[in-house]
């Protein structure tokens, strides 16, 4: 008889995004002429670059010619791209890494959730709340979090608020925590950690041997100075924090997938025994058992996020974004609604206004002018109060959309 992993019956359905389907389908049904706004997922709209288009159809005719021919590659990535990823991202801000200490992969979906795989079962897990649900699913699914409360908690997680009342920024546990998932630029609330917030998380993962998984998938929409772009800017951060970073966000590559995990030699993990191992190797062997590689196509196509045209079209793609963040930020500032967030990353958050919950504020939104968000609390239970608008549509629609907010929505 196949018994089945039962963590996974413990995983509620995905209730958010089909509950907001299902009351957008009814909204439909009854409104069929009402042309209607999404302003709630978090994927691109904007084409791939000119310059990634080109390198990934030379690349396609070098696939043809049996002189250039690929068939499997390094299953970590070719080196042109790793090389490029060093020299572009983390040298210029002053932070060296090896070739073997970048891992090209599929998505950041895919290695926030599969990193888990590499530590023992009997780790405790911090999450901030809200979070990118991927982390707290793929850590039940292993058997780390117990069950689920009616708090809508798991038992065995730590959670840490982060709301308006600590300015978005997670506080040390009073517990200790072994594994801890940081996002900055945040999905959903769009803030950010300052440095020396941040230095406060390596500290504690110095002093309780504790790893830091830090999501940057969202680092190219950092506007603002003094934001860490990663978080090796911070001193020590080499000897404890793992960093995913995705071509997703800033070259439009969601449907295309590449990203990549920078695993350094110095982070260690130890065994019952007390041995210390490095992440790397065992990274390492996780990727090249499990996983065969980003095809060839897609890595030219990232290597050319990297030339002098690439870099001018990636900018010129966030840039397109980020002014839709600032109209909706804008806009909605001016209704009286608190926002948060839209300054460094792609996405609004607003606290809904007179004390709604959620939910009832998605319906207002979608019947008063048909627009579509995302309930905060479908983010974890510190979300309840707040809204996810993002800045992923066109100009155009973001434009109308924050015009009927501004005149029709009936606050
Ligand atoms: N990490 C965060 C915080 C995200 O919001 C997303 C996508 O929305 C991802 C990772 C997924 O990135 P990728 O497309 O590289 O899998």
């Amino acid at each position: 008889m196949a018994m089945i992993n039962e963590n996974y019956i413990k995983l509620p359905g995905s209730y958010l995004f089909s509950e907001i389907a299902k009351r957008v389908d009814a909204y439909k049904a009854e409104n069929p002429d009402a042309t209607i706004i999404k302003l709630g997922i978090g994927d691109v709209t904007r084409p791939l670059p000119p310059a990634v288009i080109s390198s990934m159809h030379k690349a396609v005719d070098e696939m043809a010619d049996e002189k250039t021919f690929r068939g499997y590659g390094p299953e970590q990535g070719y080196n042109f791209l790793i090389e490029k990823i060093i020299e572009f991202d983390y040298a210029p801000r002053g932070i060296s890494l090896n070739i073997d200490e970048v891992f090209v992969s599929d998505g950041s979906k895919s290695d926030t959730a599969n990193f888990q795989e590499i530590f023992g079962l009997e780790n405790k897990i911090a999450v901030t709340d809200p979070v990118y649900p991927v982390y707290v699913d793929s850590n039940v699914m292993a058997g780390r979090s117990g069950s689920l409360g009616a708090d809508g908690k798991w038992t065995d997680l730590t959670y840490m608020p982060c709301t308006a009342e600590n300015a978005f920024t997670p506080q040390l546990p009073n517990e200790k925590v072994d594994l801890i998932y940081l996002c900055f630029p945040n999905n959903p609330t769009g803030t950010t950690i300052s440095k020396t917030e941040l230095k406060k998380w390596v500290d504690y993962a110095k002093d309780n041997k504790s790893i830091i998984l830090y999501d940057a998938a969202y680092e190219a929409y950092i506007q603002e100075d003094d934001v860490p772009h990663s978080i090796y800017e911070i001193e020590g951060a080499k000897e404890v924090a793992v960093e995913f970073r995705s071509f997703s966000k800033n070259a439009g590559f969601t449907g295309t997938r590449c990203s990549y995990t920078i695993v350094p030699k110095e982070v260690l993990g130890y065994t019952a025994a007390g041995e210390a191992i490095e992440l790397n190797k065992l990274w390492n062997r996780r990727q090249t058992t499990k996983f065969n590689g980003v095809p060839y196509i897609i890595q030219k196509g990232a290597e050319a996020v990297y030339t002098l045209e690439g870099q001018q079209q990636i900018k010129s793609l966030v840039d397109y974004y980020m002014t839709n963040a600032k109209i909706i930020r804008e806009g909605i500032q001016s209704t009286g609604i608190e926002v948060f967030g839209g300054v460094n990353a792609p996405y609004i958050w607003l606290k809904t206004p007179k004390g709604q919950d959620s939910w009832s504020f998605f319906d207002k939104l979608l019947h008063d002018v048909s627009i579509v968000g995302t309930p905060g609390a479908g983010f974890g239970p510190s979300g309840e109060g707040y809204f996810r608008l993002t800045a992923f549509a066109s100009k155009e629609s973001t434009e109308e959309a924050i015009e009927r907010i501004k005149t029709r929505l009936k606050l």
